[in-house]
């Protein structure tokens, strides 16, 4: 074991101090970095990259950035912009595919082709990194398959909509909401029976107000 760059000099051995401090370096930046990184199983260790030409790809920030830039511009997230609906291979559950403008016949065909040839998942894009419609066609990319239904699939009037479970998906023994809370919420979104066996409520929004007069009232 070698002493400490600081304490060389305070021994009878000389030491040829670039020569051997900057390998001496290396292997102590080495040993440190994958004592701290060694958890993230995604970086490559410092080793195996040392002196490797690198590329600003992975670096923390920029993959932020990344994911920041990769969601989908906000005025295309509308009910209006949905143009169809892709069933992720793992949960099955029905996911929003948006476009800002109707596709055209190529777009389309090019976008049915990319369905056959590409499996779809939760999370992840539909298109590989270098096809044209990845600008064009969008899935949501902050979600993963414990998201449930996403809210705007609801308003969709795109052909090919039905009725499915908020939380799961499914589109079988879907229960009616009973009239007490239909009175109580202005959407109420679907519910299976599974699901509500496995504990869940119907998903809710738009409380509605009840109209109480003596509030009202005691507002002065
Ligand atoms: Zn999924
Ligand atoms: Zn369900």
């Amino acid at each position: 074991n070698l002493l400490a760059v600081n304490e060389r000099r305070h021994e009878t051995i000389l030491y040829m101090p670039l020569a051997l401090s900057i390998r001496d370096l290396r292997e102590t930046i080495v040993e440190r970095l994958e004592a701290v990184y060694d958890n993230t199983d995604h970086y490559a260790s410092f080793q195996h990259v040392y002196g490797t030409k690198t590329t600003e790809e992975h670096r923390p920030t920029y993959i932020q950035l990344q994911a920041k830039s990769e969601s989908i511009p906000k005025y295309i997230l509308v009910t209006e912009k949905i143009r169809d609906y892709i069933s992720c291979e793992n949960c099955r559950k029905r996911r929003c595919v948006y476009s800002n403008k109707s596709l055209t016949d190529d777009e389309q065909n090019d976008y049915q082709q990319a369905l056959e040839s590409y499996s779809y998942s939760c999370g992840a894009p539909i298109f590989p990194d270098d096809h044209y419609l990845k600008e064009v066609i969008f899935v949501r990319l902050q979600i993963n398959c414990d998201s449930p239904i996403e809210i705007l699939y609801y308003s969709s009037r795109k052909a090919g909509n039905y009725p499915i479970c908020y939380h799961c998906g499914n589109s079988d023994n879907l229960i009616t909401p009973p009239q007490s809370l239909k009175e109580r919420f202005k959407q109420i979104y679907p519910l299976c029976e599974i699901c509500q066996e496995s504990g869940r409520n119907f998903y809710t929004k738009g409380a509605v107000k009840t109209n109480n007069k003596s509030t009202k009232h005691s507002k002065k």
